[in-house]
Formats: C-alpha cells, structure tokens, sequence
C-alpha cells in the first residue's frame, strides 16, 4: 500500500514515524512544509523537514519536543558572545546538518534533492519531499502587523492572534519533482495531525497539490491534532477558536474544505463530533509503540 503523507514538524513527523514503521520498506512518501524555512546565521534551516528525518531516523528529543536528542549549544553560544544573532535555536548536532544542506543549496542543487541525500544518509526508505524547491514563506496576518512566521513562532512566542496567513511566493511556486507522482501513485493519502493553518495549508497553497487531492481516486484522511478541543502543544487551539469559531471535529475538517473522507480524532473529542464522519482513537502519540497505533487506525481509515 504506497501512502503519501502531509506532514508539518513535530505533530506531523510523530506519526510519519508511526507509518513508516507499520507500512512497508519505501511505501510512504512525506511531502513536507517549506513555508517556516529561514535563513539565520548564513544557514539554511528547514525546521519541518527536519523534524520528521530525525524523527524518522529516531535522532529526535522527545522531551524537548524539537531537534535532536543529546544536543549541545556550543556553536550557538559562541556565535552570540562574537555578537551574532542568537534568537533561533540552533544546537551543534543540528548545525551540522544545516551546513550540509547550505552549502549544497549554493552550489545550486534542489532542497528537495539535498533533502533525498540526507534521507539517504540516514539509511531511510521513505521519501522526504519538500512540497516546493521555489522560494514559499509564510507571513500571520496579526494585530501586531504582518510578521514571518519564525519571528512570530520562535522571537514573539506565538503570543499575537492570528488574523489571516499569506504564503509569499507560493502562486509561483512549483510542486518539487516527486510530490505530483507520489500523489497520483498513492493507494491513500494522509493529512498529519499538524497545524492546518502553518503546516498543511503552506503545502496545499503550491498550485497543483490542492488540485491533486480534490481530483484523487483513493481516500483522503486527515488526523485531527486537538486533543480534547486542545492542541498537543502550540497555538492551534487559539487559532482556530479566533479563525474558524471553535475547535471542535468539525472546526478542524473545515480547515480542508472537502477534501476529506474522513477526521481521525481523539476519544475526548468523539462527544462534539456531530456531523463529521470521524474515526474515533487515542491519538495521543507519547512514544513511538504509540504512533503506531495511531498509523494503523489511520491507514484502516484511508483504505
Ligand atoms: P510544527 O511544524 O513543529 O509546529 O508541527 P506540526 O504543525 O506538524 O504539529 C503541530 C500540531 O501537532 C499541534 O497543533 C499539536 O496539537 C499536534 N500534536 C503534537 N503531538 C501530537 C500527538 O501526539 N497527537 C495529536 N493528535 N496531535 C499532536
Ligand atoms: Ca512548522
């Protein structure tokens, strides 16, 4: 069964673990977010790439929630006491990795081609795909201003409300090689438990992805990433309360229009499912054995 997954960061690389764990060798495809991409310090970083190679390669910290486990902050440190800017998490492990993929991309290779050989390196059958090589940023519209999404997320903490979202250079953006074959090849699509608004809609913006999924022959799942109305972590719930009135199933399908055939949501959340055909699971993913069984109800779901 060939499953392609959109995926974010951190909610999303969870259960892009969970798959490719269950599914078999070279079955899934992630195509991922390339909107909270950003240059700092001269290095290309691509937070939500990164966080599914390492949690695919099992390099992630699961306690931190981000980067890698048994990180230092050395580089980072110095780059701050030599006056250098110091406001985005940086660790040396992780440096490493960004001076790879920096150097590649000026010598002019392809992010998602970069992305392959570093999914290559780390010995991985699935495929990691950026769902564009253009340049795709995005911006939250905030009573603050319009800020890009790291200084929102990372600098501002995310304490401004969100309005609305543009996604700079997406009309022109095109699918990277890979993510339009990946979609019409798959037995199932699936929609990972990330942010709709940063995660999934960044991805859905690169003109033929959306088109791709509304014209599929297979089923298109999404998971829900609310747990009991909450998100995991993150701004999701005061996102969607302020932009979509609420967070309940329905709220969260809404976010892709009609694109689902069905919302994987958590058992706390079943009561307000109303209308919305749901599949009803524990979707909390706190170790992998769990994001497993998370993977094995949504490929049930999607098949
Ligand atoms: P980011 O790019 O690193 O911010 O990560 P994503 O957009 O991929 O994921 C963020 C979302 O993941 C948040 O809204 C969380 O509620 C959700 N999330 C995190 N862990 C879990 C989990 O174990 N289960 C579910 N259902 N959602 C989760
Ligand atoms: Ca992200």
């Amino acid at each position: 069964m060939k499953v392609v997954l959109l995926s974010g960061g951190v909610g999303g690389a969870k259960l892009a673990a969970g798959l490719h764990d269950v599914l078999d060798p070279g079955a899934l495809t992630v195509i991922g977010n390339v909107g909270d991409d950003l240059e700092v310090l001269g290095l290309h970083v691509s937070p939500d790439l990164d966080s599914v190679l390492y949690a695919l390669a099992g390099l992630n910290d699961g306690e931190r929630g981000w980067g890698r486990a048994g990180e230092t902050w050395n580089a980072l440190a110095s780059a701050r006491a030599w006056g250098g800017e110091g406001w985005f998490m940086l660790g040396d492990l992780d440096i490493g990795l960004h001076l790879v993929r920096s150097q590649a991309l000026r010598a002019g290779e392809p992010l998602s081609a970069v992305t392959a050989r570093l999914v290559e390196a780390a010995g991985l059958a699935t495929r990691l795909v950026p769902a564009s090589d253009d340049r795709l940023r995005t911006f939250l519209v905030t009573p603050a201003g319009t800020l890009p999404f790291q200084e929102w997320f990372v600098a501002r903490g995310h304490r401004d409300e969100v309005d609305a979202l543009v996604f700079e250079g997406a009309r022109e953006a095109r699918p990277a090689p890979g993510v339009l074959d990946a979609l019409a090849a798959a037995d199932a699509i699936v929609i990972a438990p990330s942010n709709p608004y940063v995660s999934i809609h960044p991805i859905l913006a690169v003109p033929g992805i959306r088109e791709a999924l509304a014209t599929r022959a297979v089923r298109c799942v999404a998971v829900s990433p609310l747990v009991g109305g909450r998100a995991v972590r993150g701004p999701l719930d005061r996102m969607l309360t302020r932009m979509a009135g609420g967070t309940t199933p329905a709220h969260v399908t809404n976010c892709y229009e009609d694109l689902l055939d069905a919302l994987v949501i958590d058992r706390a959340d079943a009561p307000g499912a109303g209308e919305v055909p749901v599949v009803v699971a524990d979707t909390l993913m706190t170790d992998r054995e769990a994001a497993r069984r998370v993977a094995l109800t949504t490929l049930e779901a999607a098949s």
